[in-house]
């Protein structure tokens, strides 16, 4: 059977350690293995980056930026064979899989501007004869660890804009779907980067603590679930290091009683189910304000979550696939057991949904619960499943107060005509993505993405102005060339212009 490799210094490596089963979850069935490093492969990965940065560092930004162009070419000229590489391991739907990567295409694009994103700030004459400018300088080495549901996107957000801010890259991917990532990496050699800048290193906890605890990786970078998010940045920190980690979600849209129906149904339907609900900005609480609203959603979507096409990702023409693995399948059979159990109205049960051809798929059709309350477990915790729960308040207030006291706090959103309403919501909500009648309000890449509360830890966003912030340090430097002839007496007092 196959076996992904690591890649370091431009070549695939296969390592001593561990391997784990990489699945089709179309089929249930595992189609490969993926390598897991042991402390000796990481280690290699680290030198090979650490050899690589002075070099790398002292390249002019432009030509790091060229390589970036190249990259961006090869990305859209593989993109059929990326999508289905997703889709074979992931089991989101080929198109799903070329939006993803067509997202992560626009932070290389991004990461194109590195001469102008790197200028720094300059002021002459800041005293007499003196002048003084801010650098920004990399980091060193750094390292990214991703999440299984977005292989091509996330980790995009993360090494071009590192790598052409002159830092040195080391990628730990899921091992739940890790070949995508590696084709990826392996555009990025084809594209001219100098072998040892960037590396991938499979793996699971043994790695991320070696990351972790190597004092020549500077910083961490982590998109996943809150519990090692918080991990993460708490150890991470500790040693000193720069750590921003994303964490897990639970995402609210609110429907006013003035929203337009039929945009808001459409807008639910394709961010609650799409990607089988596997993604950490998807809406999976429906949050009506008056009954009036709450029992025309009701009658709308039923019939939709009914009808959603539902196959083999690597099929055309469907609306969701698979879950990721059998385990992410029986967690989220258990959350719709528990929100029976717990009193929720079901409306529509995705449990038995089977897949003529592909039996055992780790498929849940969709599925919808209505009369949801805060104390449920299908309300309080991220599902990351095909489920969506309806609660009804009696008002924006109402509304506005649950979403606040969530511990999550990633992505929003509120279905109105009503501006006074939309801009109360955008200036109040504690969440860090706020959508007005946008339901995945996914920032582009000259923004930056971060969540608030338990969403996020750390100070500053991923990629976009707080990319470039997160991969720079600031050096301030303040110059005066004398004359010969003017010589100063010794100063005593600190120096100032008044
Ligand atoms: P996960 O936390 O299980 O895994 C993420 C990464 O951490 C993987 O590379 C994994 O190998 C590693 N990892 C797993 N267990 C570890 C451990 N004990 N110690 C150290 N490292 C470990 O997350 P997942 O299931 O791959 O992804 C889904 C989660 O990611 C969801 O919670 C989702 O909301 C979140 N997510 C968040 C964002 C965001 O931007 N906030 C984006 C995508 C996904």
């Amino acid at each position: 059977m196959s076996i992904v490799p690591h890649l370091i210094n431009g070549e695939r490596v296969q390592g001593t350690g561990r391997s784990a089963d990489v699945y089709n979850p179309s089929t249930g069935e595992v189609t490969g293995q993926v390598a897991l490093a042991d402390d000796a492969t990481l280690q290699q990965a680290i030198e090979v980056a650490r050899a690589a940065f002075p070099g790398w560092r002292n390249t002019p930004p432009a030509k790091r930026a060229q390589v970036m162009y190249r990259f961006k070419q090869l990305l859209e000229q593989h993109e059929a064979t990326i999508a289905r590489l997703i889709s074979e391991e992931h089991g989101k739907t080929l198109e799903d899989a070329a939006g993803e990567l067509k997202r992560g295409i626009e932070n290389v694009e991004f990461a194109c501007a590195a001469p102008q994103l790197l200028k720094g700030d300059y002021s002459r004459n800041v005293g007499p004869g003196i002048d003084a400018w801010s650098d920004l300088q990399p980091v060193g080495v750094v390292a990214g660890i991703t999440p299984f549901n977005f292989p091509a996107m996330v980790p995009l957000w993360m090494y071009p804009l590192a790598i052409v801010c002159g830092n040195c890259f080391i990628l730990k991917p899921s091992e739940r779907d890790p070949s995508s990532t590696l084709y990826i990496a392996e555009l990025l050699i084809e594209a001219g980067l100098p072998k040892g800048v960037m590396s991938v290193v499979h793996g699971d906890k043994e790695v991320v603590d070696g990351l972790i605890e190597s004092p020549h990786v500077k910083a961490l970078s982590f998109v996943g679930s809150t519990p090692i998010a918080e991990y993460i940045y708490s150890e991470g920190t500790k040693r000193g290091k720069r750590v921003q980690a994303l964490g897990g979600a639970k995402n609210h849209a609110v429907l006013m009683p003035d929203a337009d129906l039929d945009n808001a149904v459409g807008a639910l339907m394709g961010a609650a189910y799409g990607s089988c609900g596997e993604r950490c900005m998807a809406l999976s609480v429906a949050v009506c304000v008056g009954e009036r609203i709450a029992d025309a959603l009701v009658e709308k979507i039923v019939p939709q979550v009914r009808a959603l096409k539902i196959g083999a990702g690597t099929s055309t023409g469907l609306d969701m696939g698979p879950l990721v693995t059998g385990a992410a399948r029986d967690k989220v059979k258990g959350y719709i057991d528990a929100g029976i159990a717990q009193g929720a109205s079901l409306l529509v049960d995705g449990r038995d949904l089977v897949v003529a051809g592909n039996e055992n798929g780790f498929f849940v059709g969709g599925t919808l619960f209505d009369r949801v309350t805060p104390q449920m477990s299908i309300y309080t915790d991220e599902i990351f499943g095909p489920v969506l729960c309806i609660v009804r308040v009696g008002s924006l207030e109402e509304a506005m107060q649950l979403i606040n006291d969530h511990e999550y706090g990633n992505g929003t959103c509120i279905f109105t005509r009503d501006g006074e309403a939309a801009r109360l919501f955008c200036d109040e909500i504690e969440v860090g993505m706020v959508g007005v009648n946008v339901p995945l309000p996914v920032p582009v890449s000259y923004h930056s993405f971060g969540g608030w509360k338990r969403s996020l830890f750390g100070d500053l966003h991923a990629y976009g102005p707080d990319g470039v912030r997160f991969y720079t340090r600031k050096k301030a430097i303040t110059q005066r060339w004398p004359r010969r002839a003017n010589h100063e007496a010794a100063q005593f007092a600190f120096p100032s212009n008044s």
